[in-house]
């Protein structure tokens, strides 16, 4: 048995316990959902406070230059870069994730159809997030292709002589499960298709190495492990040997290889910059950069690497004392136990009351959060950024509690809310 006091000590040999620090967390409550929105770092409301009084409210329209705000969508791109293995230049931040999808999407369609036009199929999981789904959707009514979704054991033989992009969401939002990068890249490209990887719950999660995957384009999201702040911009990733192929649909002002020029033909910006569309929000991207720097403030503490060495120490140790003490509770387990194979959060099932164990954890100060499916599900999701191996003790004594007095069938956990 794991005791309370293992885990205090696991705390205190912690290398990276400090970066707890840089993070208002409310008192009472364990944040078990930064896979959904991540905290408020600390540094936060004096930079967007600056932003607001000094670069906006003195510096006005000069803020454009003399403030950095030209270069912000270049400048945390390279921020991001370092977290996913892409190179100075090769990233920006802008825009939401859905919107950069359609654009690397829509990019990598047409490169497929220039080489082989015959490629007339999109590929992805059926459990993918609904967003990409979606957005693959209306590019295939668009131009008369189809999406071809697959269970992700059958991937490898659903790429084949048709199959234009194969797009997929490097650790499934459901369940945790990560698919190995590079292998699924190689084997996409030995059949001749292009990849999209979305990165929303990788990037800041685990370690991703996107030029050791020779992967073709990915986006992700700004508001999940990257701390940026509800609705954060998202970031986009290409390829150099695609960034400078085709345009971007979303071909706006900002994706202009001379913008401040303003002629009225279009010239696309070379590389990444192309990627862009219109004026960034300035105040969004600047809560986003103090996001990203406690993710890099790791850096000294042995970066992603010792991010992730924790993260499945963290995960390891809530499977573990779920299976310990909660044995007999209907829970099951969606994420895989492979370590190679598991994002940074635990995905349990339970039958019933999935929703309702949930709200009454929320109300004991343990925030999860529940996705409905068959079977439904309950996510935590596990940042080793700020969370201490006592905080994953806690949490599942609190579930224990919940489940064995059947306190989650009280009514009040029973009322289904909008945002869950
Ligand atoms: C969170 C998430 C998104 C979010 O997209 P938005 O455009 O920010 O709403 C998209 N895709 C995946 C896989 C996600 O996990």
């Amino acid at each position: 048995m794991t005791t309370l006091q293992d885990c205090i000590a696991l705390d205190a040999a912690d290398p990276l316990r400090e970066l707890r620090d840089l993070f208002t967390l409310p008192q009472g409550v364990i944040y078990l959902d930064g896979n959904s929105l991540g905290p408020l770092p600390k540094a936060a409301p004096g930079r967007i406070a600056h932003a607001v009084q000094q670069e906006w409210g003195e510096g006005l329209i000069r803020s454009w230059n003399t403030a950095g705000w030209f270069e912000l969508p270049q400048r945390l791109g390279d921020k991001i870069g370092t977290l996913v293995g892409a190179r100075p230049g090769e990233v920006v931040a802008t825009d939401s994730t859905s919107i950069n999808l359609f654009k690397v999407l829509s990019a990598a369609l047409s490169i497929a159809h220039a080489d082989a036009p015959s490629r007339r199929t999109i590929v992805s999981e059926r459990s993918n997030f609904p967003t990409d789904l979606y957005i693959a959707e209306s590019l295939c009514r668009e131009r008369g292709m189809t999406l071809r979704l697959v269970e992700a054991d059958e991937l490898g033989s659903a790429i084949d002589g048709r199959t234009a992009v194969l797009m997929l969401t490097h650790v499934n939002y459901r369940t945790g499960a990560m698919h190995d990068m590079r292998a699924v890249t190689a084997a996409a490209h030995a059949a001749g298709a292009l990849v999209v990887w979305d990165l929303a719950h990788s990037a800041g999660a685990v370690e991703v190495d996107l030029h050791g995957a020779q992967a073709d384009f990915a986006i992700g999201c700004g508001y999940k492990y990257l701390n940026g702040g509800p609705g954060a911009p998202a970031f986009v990733w290409a390829h150099p040997r695609h960034a400078d192929r085709f345009w971007q649909p979303l071909a706006g002002w900002w994706s202009h290889a001379a913008p401040f020029a303003f002629t009225p033909d279009y010239r696309p910006a070379p590389g990444i910059a192309r990627y862009l569309c219109g004026t960034q929000p300035i105040l969004s991207m600047t809560a986003l950069e103090c996001g990203l720097d406690t993710v890099l403030a790791a850096q000294p503490h042995g970066g992603m690497q010792a991010l992730r060495r924790k993260s499945l120490a963290l995960t390891d140790l809530f499977i573990a004392l779920v299976e310990e003490r909660c044995g007999g509770q209907g829970l099951g387990l969606a994420t895989p136990r492979e370590h190679a194979r598991r994002g940074s959060q635990v995905c349990l099932t339970r039958d019933e009351g999935a929703y309702a164990i949930v709200q009454a954890l929320i109300a004991r100060g343990v925030i999860g959060d529940f996705r409905a499916g068959r079977p439904d599900i309950l996510r935590f999701g596990l940042t080793p950024l700020y969370l201490r191996f006592e905080d994953v003790w806690h949490a599942v004594e609190h579930l224990w509690q919940v489940l064995d007095a059947g306190e989650w069938r009280r009514d009040e956990f029973n009322r289904q809310h909008a945002v869950t």
